[in-house]
């Protein structure tokens, strides 16, 4: 790079700071197993509305081997326009090359907002971009907003491990640029007879930005828990006691079609594996039902969970935490609770056997009055949770 170029680069008063220049809303196009990865159609969504607020447009960046055919996939999904890197250096995720090409569109196009998703690969693409180009990144966000009037993107994450809730501008510079986790954004309604325009690139980075190379791509097998398409997640925490009590939310969740999920506090303790945790730390989930139990709400969980539909807290102290942002509540002691529950649904569902009790005999005799008593929630009463 010649020298003035270089020193241009890294002075922040001539990169970035001249924020008319910049407009636009970009969405990194992530591929995954040969689709467009769902956070990016999630991130559409988003950049849809910010650009909509702003009065500008909104663009997918692709970059692949062979990938240019989803570029129209992300039409339906809120993108005017998407930009198509096309060559065999993209085949495989590297940061080096990836980086340069979004670099090298980003300084000539100017966008003012970039967002990418906060997978493994948008993780280290966006900390990569925005340190080339001189600019702040917001990670790991839970909410994106705009300032409209000052065109300021308020890009809200947990902070101070987690105890509040910050809302971060990137005033001086651009482009501005966050990450957000899958599934913490709604995925926007489809609109199949939206169209755009693909703008095909010729520009391909030189193999000398390649430094790494990608030998086998061996997929983690991982465990099968899919917590993340799961509808209904019956999820526990300390108060389940210990690891063998997880047997009594596993019944309900099998009864219910679910999955289950812990807190961090019991994958600690070695109760059940990480792949259950939910959290700031863990998985964010939207199922239609999430069955808080045991779990006190601490808004480290909370930041995985609070998108659920509904929310279903069994918890025995009448002030913890979770009854505050839950549907509905059940003071008592889950040991009871959760089989009772088990065998209402069992039986309401028609997968009961001759011997089970039925559903409101379940209920009353596990839970009496002064053991479970099912409250309606401040939230629940105000008609939101
Ligand atoms: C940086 C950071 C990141 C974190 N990330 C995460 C994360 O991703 N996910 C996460 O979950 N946590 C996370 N945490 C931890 C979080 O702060 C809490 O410590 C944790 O969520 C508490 O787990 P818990 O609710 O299971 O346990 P506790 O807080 O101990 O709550 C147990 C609850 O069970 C109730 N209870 C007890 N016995 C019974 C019974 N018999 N029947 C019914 N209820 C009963 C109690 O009243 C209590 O409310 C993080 C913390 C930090 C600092």
């Amino acid at each position: 790079m010649p020298e003035a170029q270089a020193a241009q680069n890294h002075d922040p008063a001539a990169q970035g700071r001249n924020l008319d220049e910049y407009r636009g809303v970009w969405v990194f196009l992530e591929v995954d197993r040969g689709a467009i990865a769902r956070v990016s159609l999630e991130l559409l969504g988003a950049a849809r509305r910010l650009a909509d607020a702003l009065g500008t447009q909104v663009s997918g960046v692709l970059l692949g081997h062979g990938t240019g055919h989803l570029a129209d996939g992300a039409f339906a999904y809120g993108a005017d326009q998407v930009y198509v890197f096309d060559a065999p250096i993209y085949a495989d995720y590297r940061t080096e090359p990836y980086m340069d090409a979004f670099v090298h569109l980003a300084r000539e196009k100017k966008p003012e907002i970039i967002l990418l998703g906060a997978t493994t690969t948008g993780r280290d693409l966006a900390s990569a971009v925005a340190t080339e180009l001189l600019t702040g990144l917001t990670a790991d966000c839970t909410e994106l907003d705009i300032d409209k009037d000052k065109r300021l993107l308020l890009a809200t994450r947990p902070a101070l491990g987690g105890n509040i809730m910050a809302t971060i501008v990137c005033d001086q510079h651009r482009p501005q640029m966050a990450t957000v986790r899958p599934r913490v954004l709604p995925m926007p309604a489809p609109d199949p007879n939206r169209r755009g325009q693909v703008v095909h690139l010729d520009y391909v980075s030189s193999p000398s930005t390649a430094i790494t190379e990608v030998l086998k791509v061996v997929r983690d097998s991982g465990e099968d828990v899919n917590l993340e398409e799961a509808p209904v997640i019956v999820a526990g925490g300390r108060g389940m006691g210990n690891a063998k009590n997880f047997e009594l939310l596993r019944e309900l969740a099998d009864v219910l079609g679910g999955e289950v999920g812990a807190s961090r506090s019991v994958v600690d303790a070695g109760w059940i594996s990480a792949a259950h945790q939910v959290g700031q730390t863990g998985l964010t989930v939207r199922p239609k039902v999430y069955f808080a139990v045991g779990i006190s709400g601490a808004i480290q969980h909370v930041a995985g969970m609070q998108g659920s539909d509904i929310i279903v807290a069994i918890n025995k102290d009448p002030q913890a935490p979770i009854f505050k942002i839950a549907t509905y509540g059940i003071v008592g002691d889950a040991l009871q609770v959760v089989p009772a529950l088990t065998r209402a649904f069992r039986a309401a569902l028609g997968k009961g056997t001759a011997e089970e009790p039925a559903a409101s005999t379940a209920v009353s005799s596990a839970a009496p009055a002064s053991a479970a008593t099912a409250q309606s929630t401040p939230a629940a009463q105000e008609g939101g949770k």
